[in-house]
């Protein structure tokens, strides 16, 4: 499996960004805006971040694994490479690589880190979206810092049953 990011927000995308934000602010101008311009409407989660677009190829991943991706709906268009049922060897088995290429905004990729990186959800697709996020923060690095699990957003897991890793970061720190 191989996680590529073919595309993420340039300095224009930030321009017009920020040109949306300052439009809701009754101000106009076309700036590109600085680093902490960036980390301050991230973390707003205000709406013209959903216009900083993120196309994300999750090469050969598990057919179940991208099922689950699938389920995330808003902000995000899914392109997957269907199986082909061959006559000869039957029905394609349920870990049967295909190739998921995601369409998402900003909002919808914190959202998706959200659920999938709390230890309830699948260990194989939270692996999947630990390299998702490592990947993003190699070219995006001011988001990469937003796409944490729901139990640290919201300061504790929220599962019907807790996954712990709250309480054992506060025990023993983030890096553990
Ligand atoms: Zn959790």
């Amino acid at each position: 499996m191989e996680i590529e990011v073919l595309r993420y927000p340039t300095d224009a995308d930030w321009a017009r960004c920020l040109f949306l934000a300052r439009i809701t602010q009754g101000r106009d101008g076309m700036v590109v805006p600085s680093q902490e311009w960036r980390k301050k409407i991230l973390n707003s989660e205000h709406s013209p971040i959903r216009t900083l677009m993120y196309t994300i190829a999750i090469w050969q991943v598990p057919y179940f694994v991208s099922v689950h991706f699938v389920r995330h709906k808003f902000g995000i268009e899914h392109y997957v490479k269907s199986q082909r049922v061959n006559p000869e060897r039957g029905e394609e088995r349920q870990d049967a690589p295909v190739n998921h290429v995601m369409d998402l905004n900003a909002q919808a990729l914190v959202n998706m880190s959200r659920k999938r990186l709390c230890y309830k959800a699948d260990p194989k697709t939270r692996v999947v979206m630990e390299q998702i996020a490592e990947e993003i923060g190699k070219v995006d690095p001011v988001l990469r810092e937003f796409l944490v699990p729901d139990c640290l957003y919201r300061n504790g897991c929220h599962e019907l049953q807790s996954c712990g890793y709250y309480e054992r970061i506060m025990r023993d720190g983030r890096d553990q």
